[in-house]
This record gives C-alpha cells, sequence and structure tokens, in this order.
C-alpha cells in the first residue's frame, strides 16, 4: 500500500496516474455535445449506491474506467456553450495547473512553519487585489472558501466592531452596556436583491434572520438609497444601531451594482460598517474597459471577491479584504499548540491569525497562475467578453416577441420570461410554464439554464460567464424553451377543456 503513498520513490506512478486522469478529462472535454446527459438522480443513484467501496479495483486505470459511468460521463460541463445556468465559470488552463501542484505539494496556509513561500504568495495576492480595489495601505485579507464565508467572515469583523464602537461610547457616557445587551439591537442593511449568505450570516452570528433590513431596490434592481436613509435616520429612534451596510457589486439574479458612492456617504454618515459583496462583480476590478463601474468600492470597510466567478477559477478560489487590518483581530486566537503570541510578536506570518479556517488551501496559487500567464488585462478581456455579449443577448430577446425581459444587464446576467404571443393565461400557470420549460430543457441536457422569482413571479435566467457562446446559442436556447413552454400551455388548455 505504500506504493500509493506521493513520495521520492513513487514519481513515475504520480505522473502515469495524474496524466491517465487529465487523459480521460481531455478526452471528454473533446467530446462533449451538451453540458450533461440529463440523467436523474433515481437513474444515477443506484449506480452509485452499488459501488462496493471495501473492495478497491485494481489500479488507477480500472478506478477512472469506473468513474466514466459514475461520475464524467454525466456530470455538469461548465465549459460548453450552452451552459447557462448559474455563476460557474470555465476555468482557465494556468489555474487547473495551479490546482494540480498545490494538491500534490498541499502546503497548508495556516501557519508559515506549514506553508513557506505559499503565505507570502497569498500575502501579495490580497495586496493586489486590496490595490485594485483601492483599499490604501492599512488594508489586508484573506482567501476564503468562498462568498459565503467572506461575507460571513467580514459581518463578524463588523459586528465585533459596531459592539466595541458602542460600548465605549456608552462607557464614555457613564453607562455600562454589555455585548449580549448589545446584540439583539445590532441591524445590517441590505437590498432585496443581494445574496441570501446576508441572511445566513447574521443568524451564525447571534443576532438572527430579523437583524436584516431589506431596502427595496429600483426599477434596475440596484438599492433604493433614499429608502436606505430613511431606514437609518430611523433607527436611532428604536434604539437600534446600524451594524453594516452591506452593498451588492453584482446582484447574484440582476447582476445590478448597488449605488456604491451614495452608500458610502451614508454609512459613513451614520458610522455604520461598509461591506461591499463583490463575489460576482469582482471580475470588474481586471476589465480594461469598465472598472468604473465598481467606483466608490475604495470606500469599503470590507470587501467580498470570488475569483471563482468572475476570475475563470477553478472552486475554490474567493477572498475577504479589509480596509483596516487591525479589525482582523476579531478573529484572533492564540492556541499554544499552533500560534502562540510569541510569533506573532516574532513577525513570523502565520495566516491561521485572520482566518476563521485552520487548514487551509493553497487557493491563492491559481490565480498567481494565471495572472502570471495570462496577465490582468488578459483575464478582464475575458470577463468584458461576457459582458458584451450580455448586451447583445438583451437585445436577441427584448426583439423575441416570445419573451420580456426585465432589465438591461449591467454585468451578464439575463432574467426573462417566455409569453404567448396568442390566449390568456392565469399568472399561476405563465408561472408553471417558466419552470416547467427550465425542468424540460435540464431533463434534454441540451442546455442549463437558472430560474428565479421577480416581485413574486417566476422567471427564467440566463448566466452568462463563457466567452464562448454566441448569439445563436442564446437564440437556440430561447428556441427550445418557448418550445417547452408552448407544450406545457397546449396541454394544460386540453385538460382544462
Ligand atoms: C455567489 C454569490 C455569493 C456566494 O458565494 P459562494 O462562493 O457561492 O459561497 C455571495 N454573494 C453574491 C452576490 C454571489 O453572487
Amino acid at each position: 500500500m505504500r506504493s500509493h503513498l506521493l513520495n521520492e520513490t513513487t514519481a513515475d506512478l504520480y505522473r502515469r496516474s495524474v496524466t491517465e486522469g487529465v487523459d480521460r478529462v481531455a478526452a471528454k472535454l473533446a467530446t462533449t455535445e451538451r453540458p450533461h446527459t440529463g440523467i436523474s438522480v433515481d437513474e444515477l443513484a443506484p449506480v452509485i449506491a452499488s459501488i462496493d467501496l471495501d473492495t478497491p479495483l485494481a489500479d488507477t486505470a480500472a478506478a477512472l474506467d469506473e468513474l466514466e459511468g459514475v461520475y464524467l460521463r454525466d456530470a455538469v460541463y461548465f465549459h460548453h456553450p450552452r451552459y447557462l445556468g448559474h455563476l460557474n465559470c470555465p476555468v482557465v488552463i494556468p489555474a487547473v495547473v495551479g490546482e494540480a501542484v498545490l494538491s500534490a505539494v498541499n502546503s497548508s496556509l495556516d501557519t508559515w512553519d506549514q506553508s513557506i513561500g505559499g503565505t507570502l504568495i497569498e500575502r501579495r495576492l490580497i495586496e493586489w487585489t486590496a490595490r485594485r480595489i483601492g483599499l490604501g495601505e492599512g488594508a489586508d485579507g484573506i482567501f476564503t472558501s468562498g462568498g459565503s464565508q467572506s461575507n460571513f467572515h467580514a459581518l463578524l469583523l463588523a459586528r465585533d466592531e459596531a459592539c466595541r464602537i458602542v460600548m465605549k461610547r456608552s462607557l464614555d457616557r457613564g453607562v455600562e452596556l454589555t455585548k449580549a445587551e448589545l446584540l439583539p439591537k445590532l441591524r445590517i442593511f441590505t437590498s432585496e436583491a443581494s445574496h441570501f449568505s446576508v441572511q445566513k450570516s447574521a443568524a451564525m452570528l447571534g443576532l438572527g434572520y430579523e437583524a436584516v433590513i431589506s431596502v427595496p431596490v429600483d426599477r434596475n434592481r440596484r438599492m433604493d438609497t433614499s429608502v436606505l436613509a430613511l431606514e437609518l435616520e430611523n433607527l436611532a429612534a428604536e434604539g437600534l444601531f446600524p451594524m453594516a451596510v452591506v452593498a451588492t457589486a453584482g446582484t447574484t439574479d440582476f447582476g445590478s451594482i448597488d449605488p456604491l458612492p451614495e452608500i458610502a456617504r451614508l454609512a459613513s454618515e451614520h458610522s455604520a460598517w461598509m461591506h461591499v459583496d463583490a463575489a460576482y462583480g469582482c471580475g470588474l476590478l481586471v476589465s480594461p474597459t469598465r472598472r468604473h463601474l465598481l467606483d466608490g468600492i475604495e470606500h469599503a470597510d470590507s470587501v467580498t471577491v470570488d475569483y471563482h466567478k468572475s476570475f475563470f477559477q477553478p472552486v475554490s478560489s474567493s477572498a475577504m479584504l479589509v480596509r483596516d487590518r487591525d479589525t482582523l483581530k476579531h478573529a484572533t486566537y492564540h492556541a499554544d499548540y499552533l500560534n502562540p503570541r510569541r510569533m506573532a510578536e516574532e513577525r513570523i506570518p502565520n495566516q491561521v491569525d485572520k482566518s476563521i479556517q485552520t487548514t487551509r488551501r493553497f487557493d491563492a496559487l491559481k490565480l498567481w497562475m494565471t495572472l502570471r500567464v495570462m496577465g490582468a488585462d488578459g483575464l478582464g478581456s475575458l470577463f468584458d467578453e461576457v459582458i458584451d455579449l450580455a448586451a447583445a443577448g438583451y437585445e436577441v430577446i427584448e426583439a423575441d416577441p416570445r419573451f420580456e425581459v426585465v432589465v438591461r444587464p449591467q454585468i451578464s446576467t439575463l432574467v426573462f420570461r417566455y409569453v404567448p404571443t396568442e390566449g390568456e393565461y392565469r399568472a399561476d400557470l405563465l408561472d408553471e410554464a417558466q419552470l416547467h420549460a427550465r425542468k424540460a430543457l435540464f431533463a434534454s441536457g441540451e442546455a442549463v439554464v437558472a430560474g428565479t422569482k421577480v416581485d413574486g413571479r417566476q422567471y427564467l435566467k440566463f448566466t452568462l460567464l463563457n466567452p464562448q457562446t454566441t448569439t445563436s446559442d442564446i437564440a437556440a436556447v430561447l428556441d427550445l424553451l418557448a418550445a417547452h413552454a408552448e407544450q406545457f400551455l397546449g396541454e394544460s388548455l386540453a385538460v382544462h377543456r
């Protein structure tokens, strides 16, 4: 069994085995004609259940043969131009090379003594990202597992900063306020179109879902800052405190970017932490032509970026950046066995001091390889291409009488719905037609689209992150969706007749 350990005696097996795996994936990429086969859970579950995990196969080749039938054949391939579902990007090759290196070397970025070099590379990339955002000289941050964790981490810091400041202010007036008394009084403001991880974070932070005040959005699905201003004004009268304002730079559904400069002004006026969730919109940081769409982000106290969305990186690759590195201390704990205080005094760079994880992947290497091979402009121009595609796709849907589209996209999503060109249908039946069209399309494997609700009604969604997708793909998928929706409505009429 020792022959399976990766070490100086097994270099050949390592090279052969990894190459075999790479060959299978390469063959798959070359032959996928659809995003996936359309297999159902009921068909696939018994195949996986039947595998005897206590009886291994002869070798890697045999395991890869088996993997074909349990995974590779039916997986969803995000590189396919008709995968228009969620915020999954096709990945760039330098990042995949980085992934192979980082898992083989297997550094763990919690402490310097497990990650020599890796820690410094991660720090350079955090510095690079913070500079692109414009956070200033005091900035810092950390790689995380994803946008949800980044948002949670940022709000943890925001909560503890709010407690520190409010408790101190209170004490200055001679009133002692405990954290337990204060927590139920903290409020987080975010738009109706923001990501649900804001609500989840509030719950995990002991504030409850009720702590989140949803601010309405305007026609373009951007936070309505006049309402935010009023809500902030009213808070003090209720004896409550504004812990944070979470702005979204690229909402998951619409790609809309909240008015960042105005939100920054209001947050500052009310001494609230400003967090910008740029999980999706962060790609604009490298866009050669559209960086200005993020103007105002430089005022943030913290920012979430998901490189695994708009930087074409494999999952996971995300970061949370802060304006003031001192605030990271709210997640610091000195464990005697790992990162004793003494090490911090000796200025040994232990990233665990800043992270809510302990053992942590060297995800930064993927972005490093990407920047070293493609450069920032190269990466940004790929994101620009999908933004251009979305603009062209908007015109296609807008011109199609079978569909109505909600907003002209700021980034790269299109939210729309099928509307019959003739006949009157009940609203709930039309909602079902959208759901049916999405489901039937998924079951066919021909294309993948997403769905969402807008003002209570069911809609369909294209998330465009693949520069290979064309307007012909968009037109073809619209035809498929319309056919499924028409068939559904036709059948339901026949039933009701
Ligand atoms: C995707 C997304 C998140 C969550 O990020 P994960 O990496 O999926 O955890 C948070 N905010 C926004 C705006 C997103 O689009």
